[in-house]
């Protein structure tokens, strides 16, 4: 499934594996860390966290 950054508006690719998933994602061209909330390739939840450098998506990551 794909859905659009929120940051810059491209479309971000996901696997099956997100099919149902709550957490973060982050865009591969702006980097922005989305939170997002996917059931059955809907998505239920969608909210703009940060733009992300790597340090800060580990510990983030880590957290879930
Ligand atoms: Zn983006």
């Amino acid at each position: 499934m794909k859905l659009n950054c929120l940051g810059c508006g491209n479309p971000v690719s996901l696997g099956e594996e997100y099919e149902d998933y709550s957490g973060s994602i982050r865009c591969n061209a702006c980097s922005a860390i989305l939170k997002v909330t996917l059931k059955e390739s809907k998505i239920l939840e969608m909210e703009f966290l940060r733009f992300a450098i790597p340090s800060v998506e580990e510990a983030f990551e880590r957290r879930i």
